[in-house]
């Protein structure tokens, strides 16, 4: 595995660092997914396990939805806005910049010593002790070898949080970044006690009904183009609002557009507390990550997210032709 030139120690480096502290808070990026909350509860629970103690923050205020409140310690969450207690370590999960730290970023300021344990690849560095392998399909892969570079017996709740984290993130295990790691590590997770079964159920059969409602509205906007292989679509305030969903209600909408058959780039555009913000997801080889980061955003080739500062229509002008053209690049490439 390739780690970024901003990596600056091993795993068996964090693990000899980390057994010196007592006390660490853990966080994750804004808007968490599995792999986030499940790498950050799994290595909580591990260093737990040695004594440490340990609170866990989310970036942001934000609710979660109910794949993620299924995590065990999931309800010992903080908001980081409203935390003041004093940790000597901070340790990023999943989340490789300060932006993405939002309320936690002061958190973080107040801490003797950071980590980053993550898989984005991006080219600044926030933390004095860096672990960052864009080809490890979720961060959790990378925790659950920390576990074990800690010298800890990985228990049920470790196994299901990093299993959690591992299935979200390869989608099933049926994205692109699904190797025979993925396979190997979730056999041991297993093997420790996750629940495949009891997890995909949480995750991917426990939609809200304000969800289904919200994908109604989704399908309704939606403009399928599959002469150029793309789909693309938004959902207002006033969509969240006649549905009654939240936040976390607009997850799926994206694997609906992007399971359409000749679709090879889906995105959904939402609008959120005055900005937009986009999910972009690709089936090919289209590098949507790229264009993520046309509009200030990142992400993986395959998944990737982008804030827009400015109106709904003209995000979804913007992002349809900067999609257009990284699908006719890849085009031209053959
Ligand atoms: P999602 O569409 O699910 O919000 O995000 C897909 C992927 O892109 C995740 O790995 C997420 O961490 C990343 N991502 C989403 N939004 C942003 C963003 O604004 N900036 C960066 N750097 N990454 C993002
Ligand atoms: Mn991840």
């Amino acid at each position: 595995m390739a780690v970024t030139p901003q990596t600056n120690t091993d795993l068996a480096g964090i693990a000899a660092r980390m057994q010196e502290i007592d006390s660490f808070v853990l966080c994750g990026h804004v808007n968490p997914d599995g792999d986030c909350i499940g790498s950050q509860l799994a290595l909580m629970w591990a260093l737990r396990a040695l004594g440490k103690r340990v609170d866990c923050l989310l970036a942001r205020d934000d609710a979660l939805d109910a794949g993620l409140c299924s995590l065990p310690g999931s309800d010992e969450l903080v908001s980081a806005s409203s935390y003041d207690g004093a940790a000597q370590a901070f340790v990023a999960c999943d989340v490789p910049t300060v932006e993405r730290l939002a309320d936690a970023a002061d958190v973080q300021k107040r801490c003797s010593v950071t980590f980053t344990v993550d898989h984005h690849a991006v080219e600044s560095c926030m933390s004095q002790f860096n672990y960052v392998d864009p080809d490890a399909a979720a961060t959790a892969l990378i925790v659950w070898k920390l576990i074990e570079a800690l010298g800890v017996q990985p228990d049920e709740r470790m196994a299901h949080c990093a299993y959690a984290g591992l299935m979200t993130d390869t989608g099933g295990f049926r994205y692109q970044n699904t190797d025979a790691a993925c396979f190997a590590v979730a056999a041991e997770m297993v093997v420790a006690g996750a629940s495949p079964a009891d997890c995909a159920t949480a995750f991917f059969q426990n939609r809200s009904l304000a969800s289904v409602r919200l994908m109604e509205r989704m399908l309704d906007h939606a403009e399928i183009d599959l002469a150029d292989g793309l789909a693309i679509s938004y959902v207002t305030r006033a969509d969240f609002e006649a549905c009654g969903a939240v936040r976390a209600d607009a997850e799926p909408l994206i694997d609906t557009l992007r399971s359409i058959e000749g679709v090879r780039v889906a995105a959904i555009l939402r609008e959120n507390d005055g900005v937009v913000r986009g999910s972009l997801r690709a089936k090919d080889a289209t590098d949507v990550a790229r264009v993520a980061r046309l509009f200030g955003g990142g992400g993986h080739v395959a998944a990737a997210g982008l804030t827009y500062e400015g109106g709904l229509a003209d995000a979804v002008s913007d992002v349809r032709a900067a999609l257009l053209s990284a699908l006719s690049v890849l085009e031209a490439k053959g």
